[in-house]
């Protein structure tokens, strides 16, 4: 914990005094641009990636970056909560989910047989697996590192899907008032690759002279 306060004093002394008018609009109330879905690895920072300030992002993280899809029968998770408060109260209307490389929830995983120790998170795991299921059926021939890789990318996909059964996205959804993105951030590169759902790939985003496009080139599975 000490290691952590020269940066609170920094972060009063300097930054914050030096953007005093921007924190003030800040402390009066928060307008995010997106909803933020990631993991809690502390190698994934949301602001830094895509350089946005305080107040840009609402995010929600947690092992694995995973949405518990919607269920009648169990009480309704943070994820969900989190989420309705964002589209209903914040009227957000972009959702990102975001998953990394070397994501350990994934490791974790593929490898439930030897999560014992961790009852809690083989329990919490067990929301994804229908990744699990996807990975032993289509990709049950690749090596280890690419299966994990693979993995990580499926999981985005399967997230989303799960954020199209909570009934504050699927109603939305229909009348087009909310769009759903899939992201995998590479640490080491530090590329973010997002899922183009015509190729069905995750692709590299490139500037042109109007914009951004994706680049067929470069897939998060050829990286
Ligand atoms: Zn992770």
């Amino acid at each position: 914990m000490l290691k952590l306060l020269p940066g609170l004093h920094q972060f009063k002394s300097e930054i914050h005094s030096q953007n005093e008018k921007f924190f003030e609009r800040l402390a009066a109330g928060q307008s995010p641009d997106a909803i933020f879905i990631t993991c809690s690895d502390s190698r994934v920072v949301p602001n830094l990636i895509t350089q946005t300030d305080p107040g840009t992002l609402f995010v929600i993280r947690n092992a694995g970056n995973i949405v518990p899809a919607y269920s009648v029968d169990s009480d309704s998770p943070a994820e969900e909560a989190t989420i309705e408060y964002a589209i209903n109260q914040l009227n957000v209307k972009e959702i990102i989910v975001c998953g990394h490389s070397g994501c350990g929830a994934m490791t974790g995983l593929l490898q439930m047989d030897k999560l014992d120790s961790m009852p809690a998170v083989k329990k919490w795991l067990k929301h994804s697996e229908r990744t699990l299921d996807i990975i032993a059926s289509d990709y049950c021939d690749l090596d280890w590192e690419c299966k994990i890789s693979a993995a990580i990318q499926v999981n985005v996909l399967v997230q989303l899907e799960n954020l199209r059964t909570l009934p504050c996205i699927s109603r939305r959804i229909i009348n087009r008032e909310v769009e759903l993105h899939g992201w995998v951030y590479d640490i080491e590169s530090g590329e973010v690759y997002i899922f183009d759902p015509v190729d069905e790939e995750f692709k590299a985003p490139v500037k042109t002279v109007d914009g951004f496009e994706l680049d067929s080139a470069r897939t998060y599975s050829n990286k």
